[in-house]
């Protein structure tokens, strides 16, 4: 039997890190990653056979659970009709004309092969149509590793931003701005230092990547306002929310209307595809409608728009968002009586099917609230859930989803398992 330790060294002489995205190599958490080798439903198996209840989803595509039937069904299909023509083919217009019919901001949509060049076209639209070359986002939020996303702010809020990572352009940094998620004034503040400057506000309108983070009652509306007095356009990144949190979305959840929407993983149905939408008007600039150039050689590829399309109209069905919220309620009750009878400071934070367990006392509104948070305590549980069999994120700074294949029994498995944990992590 081949072990994930003897793959992960034979992965880090051919892979760097030995892995296909850095999260995945445990950093955070410590050890050797799992290697997966199967999935079906709210389970996965590892190489050693091991089982898992899993509450990653491959970080939220996986709405359905591993494996759905009808996802597989649609995939087997249209693999055997051609892989890809690099031409138009009717199920990219079909899964177009869901994406317009759920999201309601969104009139035309472009597809794109991931969430990331969904994020970058979008951010390039939105330069290209305002004539305008600055971009604000919040500390926190992810849009992929686009080189305009890989900043951090400088010293103050006026300030110009770094970049995060060697090999972005300072030049280009500089154009990115950092403010604070749910503080208005921070984004107020750089929009009046730059008037006319400002392309775009972009945001996660419920955070994933920094743990989940709602928006404060009022603070979506107020980028609206902000970016309509400023004339700069309002990206909503849902590459998370769409599709999971409401049909259509956090937008239509909280009631927000955005420009340009940026879409990825469920709409993608587990296989690699994303797309970005919006207003007709914007959207007629993207080639070869208008001068923006945006392309891809596999892009609305009939496997993804075949997967992506089984899964919005398995979602389609009535109830079906009821039933992801009551699974995301169960378990936050069940974690709840767990943290109850912990004495750790513990902050437990949900919308719908997404959430996160934090080691910090809370409420996390935005990345400044989260300085005591005591990720090697996430580090403990982590392992421990590892070992009764529940696969968390490995790292602390992110959400776990379920789906509608988590049973009540997987539920209160998991409701279970974080509780033994929790004793664990204090008694260490
Ligand atoms: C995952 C994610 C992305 C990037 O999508 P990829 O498919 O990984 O490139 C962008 N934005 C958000 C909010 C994400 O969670």
């Amino acid at each position: 039997m081949t072990t994930s330790k003897e793959l992960f060294e034979r992965a880090q002489r051919v892979i760097p890190g030995g892995v296909s995205s850095p999260v995945r190599a445990f950093k955070a958490v410590g050890g050797t990653p799992v290697f997966f080798r199967s999935g079906r439903g709210s389970r996965v198996a590892d190489v050693e056979g091991r089982e898992y209840v899993d509450c990653v989803g491959s970080w939220g595509p996986l709405i359905l659970g591993h494996a759905h039937p009808e996802v597989v069904e649609a995939v087997v299909e249209a693999a055997r009709r051609g892989t890809t023509f690099g031409a138009p083919t009717e199920a990219e217009v079909e899964l177009a004309e869901l994406i317009a019919r759920r999201m309601p901001s969104v009139e035309k949509a472009r597809l794109v092969s991931s969430g990331t060049e969904a994020a970058l076209s979008a951010l390039r639209l939105a330069r290209g149509f305002t004539g305008r070359d600055r971009v604000i986002k919040f500390e926190g939020c992810y849009h992929g590793h686009g080189d305009s996303f890989l900043v951090k702010a400088g010293s103050g809020a006026l300030t110009f931003g770094t970049p995060s990572s060697p090999g972005v352009p300072a030049a280009l940094a500089a154009l990115t701005h950092n403010a604070r998620f749910n503080d208005l004034d921070s984004v107020r503040a750089i929009l009046e230092g730059h008037p006319g400057e400002v392309a775009a506000v972009i945001v996660e309108p419920v955070v994933g990547n920094m743990g989940c983070v709602p928006p404060r009652p009022g603070f979506l509306q107020g980028l609206r306002e902000l970016c309509d007095r400023h004339g700069a356009l309002l990206i909503l990144d849902e590459v998370i929310t769409g599709f999971r949190l409401a049909p259509g979305g956090a937008q239509e959840l909280y009631g927000v209307r955005a420009d340009l929407t940026v879409m990825g993983k469920v709409v993608g149905g587990g296989l690699p595809l994303g797309a970005y939408g919006g207003r007709a008007e914007i959207l007629a600039r993207v080639a070869p409608e208008g001068p923006v150039y945006q392309a891809g050689t596999l892009s609305g590829n009939p496997l993804a728009t075949a997967a992506g399309i089984a899964t919005l109209k398995a979602l389609g069905r009535p109830g079906a968002y009821e039933e992801l919220d009551g699974k995301g309620r169960r378990l936050e009750e069940g974690v709840r009586r767990a943290m109850a009878r912990s004495s750790l400071p513990l902050c437990f934070q949900r919308v719908g099917s997404m959430a996160t367990l934090f080691f910090a006392r809370g409420p996390v509104e935005s990345l400044d609230s989260l300085g005591d948070c005591r990720t090697d305590r996430y580090a403990k549980l982590f392992h421990a859930l590892l070992r009764r069999g529940v696969y968390f994120p490995p790292a602390q700074y992110e959400a776990f989803f379920l789906s509608l294949a988590h049973s009540d029994e997987d539920i209160d498995r998991i409701a279970q398992a974080v509780g033994e944990a929790l004793g664990e992590v204090e008694g260490a």
